[in-house]
């Protein structure tokens, strides 16, 4: 029989179990367990719909059985199985590759850290055996075959003999050391409470025979062994606890198991809820996003039960998507057990939990806003462009509910504002939300149209993501007061008196101005002076609804290349800039170089503005051409 090698990431991770020297080796017990309920709970999916199944709800079972003599403690479930193939790919892997970062695998206090935060699933088995069997009989198949390795050496598979389907895991625990003692886990005592510590929640019977010594009827003085099925776990789930009797690790534990992070939640909600809708749920917040969340393979949705058994992985109705990365599970007793999934869309019950839960986390979200802003600041960097788009999507359904969760970063102090915050220290003279928008803090600061927005003293706020922009337009307002892109062409901050002087200014080089138009075609819609400018020369602003910066985003999308949108744009020179009075002298003497200027400020303008040069390689020979002239 040929030895087949762990792929190197399961090798390593095999090394460091059997090296491990994790003081909370008893967690393998959990491990196998939790595998084991999954097993049960596949077959008990499939048993729905497959009337050829023929196990009742009731039989599903998890079984432990020690033997001292041999050494060996079983868990043995009546669960899916694996087939010769599963077993080679699911134990012969990690299962959830990538997972892991062995960053280095010599730093032992590294690997106690991932065994203690993570679990490392069916791996774990090997802190505590010399040999591991896995017998299994897939359901649909006539053969079993039985996995078996000794460690990092490699493993086995063959056939075997297993009349039932499910799967037996055998392991043949290691002598105890004078540092390490093994012998408890072949203890009745310790093994049930290891169960009731780690795996007490899990909804199928985790069963064992158990021996006592009860006094002999009768015969006072005597005792005799007697034998007895005991059921382990009281498979009350966690989230049907009642608050009080649950510690906040038995939460942050249960969270990481459950829903695979590396991190403790940043939130968790336990309700409670009766009425129109009467059901439990245990949401999670995590602390940052899971590495597939901002792609199209993430899926939302919390798990279902109904009366504590599951009934769908990942019900995407009961979230909505601006919520999307909240994690739980709610279970009713509202809801039929073998409901499908096409009948649970429509059903009224579920819509009424969705509308509970929604509300609920949004409160729960307005309260860490409020108390523990720190918190919310943390969250808010992994969701908050989630929350931005909500405000957006559906052409802005949602923004009145949102809109209170937003946050976005100030000049003021370069630190997160929410739209409440900002108007409410407006100072009186201000009557519109100022923001700009670019690609980091320090590009949008060197935006020439931002100065004057500070040297007023107003607060700016920096639109750094790509949906901020869009998310703002929809809202139009917040407490009445407008939002204004500074780089928009209607963006003016002058007095009356300075704006007649700037229309007189106009008027009067309007020949000028319309000759550069005329220069630049179509790449603008205008030539004016402005005031906005402080010290800079020239800026670029758009008008209509269309920004620069939407302009990129827009077109930056899958099949934006047919209709690609374009800001309609205006460029505005600072009258007061002494280039204007050289612009002045050569439209009247030297038209030519007049209009090697107007391309100039034009490139420079487009250069400020982040939007980059139409052809570099004509503005470096104009540049070239004019400093050698
Ligand atoms: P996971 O975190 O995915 O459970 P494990 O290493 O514990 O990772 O297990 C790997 C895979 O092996 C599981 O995902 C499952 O498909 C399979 N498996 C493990 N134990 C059993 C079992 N008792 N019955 C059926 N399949 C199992």
């Amino acid at each position: 029989m040929r030895t087949k090698q762990f792929k190197s990431e399961s090798k390593k991770l095999m090394d460091m179990m059997i090296n491990s020297i994790y003081t909370h080796k008893e967690i393998f017990l959990r491990e196998l367990i939790s595998n084991a309920s999954d097993a049960l709970d596949k077959l008990y999916f499939k048993s729905l719909t497959d009337n050829s199944v023929g196990i009742s709800a009731d039989e599903f079972v998890i079984r432990i059985e020690l033997d001292k003599e041999a050494r060996t403690l079983k868990v043995i479930d009546n669960g899916c199985g694996m087939t010769e193939e599963e077993l080679d790919k699911n134990l012969g892997t990690i299962a959830k590759s990538g997972s892991f970062n062995f960053k280095n695998d010599n730093e032992k206090a590294e690997n106690v850290d991932i065994i203690g935060q993570f679990g490392v699933g069916f791996y774990s088995a090997f802190m505590v055996s010399d040999e591991v069997t896995v017998e299994s009989k897939a359901f649909g198949s006539d053969s079993a075959f039985c996995w078996k390795s000794k460690g990092a050496d490699g493993y086995t598979i063959e056939p075997c003999d297993k009349d039932t389907v499910g799967t037996v895991v055998t392991l043949k625990i290691r002598e105890s050391t004078d540092d390490e003692n093994y012998d408890e886990f072949l203890d009745q005592y310790r093994i049930s409470a290891l169960v009731r510590k780690y795996s007490d929640y899990i909804r199928h019977p985790i069963k064992m025979q158990f021996t006592t010594k009860k006094p002999v009827e009768g015969k006072e003085g005597e005792f005799e062994d007697v034998t007895e099925d005991r059921t382990l776990n009281s498979m009350i789930p966690l989230w049907k606890k009642d608050k009080k009797d649950i510690k906040p690790e038995d939460y942050n534990s249960f969270y990481r198991e459950k829903f695979y992070d590396f991190n403790d939640p940043i939130k968790v909600i336990h309700t409670k809820t009766e009425g129109q809708a009467t059901f439990n749920a245990l949401l999670f917040i995590p602390e940052k996003p899971p590495f597939d969340y901002y792609t199209k393979e993430f899926e939302k949705g919390l798990q279902l039960y109904s009366r504590g058994v599951l009934i769908m992985d990942k019900c995407a109705d009961l979230l909505p998507d601006y919520f999307s990365f909240v994690k739980g599970i709610v279970d009713s007793e509202d809801l039929s057990l073998n409901i499908s999934r096409e009948v649970l869309q429509h059903d009224a019950q579920l819509k009424l939990i969705a509308k509970t839960v929604e509300r609920k986390i949004k409160s729960e979200l307005e309260k860490m806003l409020k108390n523990e802003r720190e918190t919310y600041e943390k969250f808010f960097n992994s969701f908050g462009v989630q929350l931005k788009f909500g405000a957006y999507d559906g052409y802005g359904a949602n923004k009145e509910n949102l809109k209170d969760l937003l946050l976005f970063v100030s000049s003021r102090e370069n630190k997160f504002v929410s739209l409440k915050e900002y108007t409410e220290r407006m100072p009186e003279s201000q009557n519109a939300i100022y923001y700009a928008c670019g690609e980091t803090r320090e590009k949008i600061d060197v935006l020439p149209q931002t100065e004057t927005v500070k040297a007023k003293g107003y607060e700016l706020l920096y639109l750094t993501d790509n949906v901020d922009e869009f998310a703002l337009k929809m809202l139009g307002e917040y407490d009445g007061k407008k939002f204004i892109n500074v780089c928009d062409n209607d963006f003016d901050l002058a007095d009356e008196d300075e704006k007649k002087e700037l229309k007189e200014q106009n008027e009067s080089s309007k020949d000028m101005l319309t000759a550069m138009k005329d220069e630049l075609k179509e790449k603008v819609n205008e030539v004016r002076f402005t005031g906005k400018l402080g010290s800079h020369p020239v800026c670029l602003t758009s008008e209509g609804g269309i920004s620069l910066e939407m302009e990129k985003v827009l077109n930056s999308m899958p099949g934006a290349k047919e209709n690609a949108v374009k800001a309609t744009l205006v460029l505005e020179i600072n009258g007061t800039h002494p280039v204007t009075e050289r612009l002045k002298t050569l439209y009247k003497n030297d038209k030519d170089t007049f209009n090697k200027y107007t391309r100039l400020l034009y490139d420079e303008a487009c250069l400020i503005s982040g939007k980059g040069l139409d052809n570099a390689l004509e503005h470096s020979n104009l540049v070239c051409e004019l400093m050698t002239k």
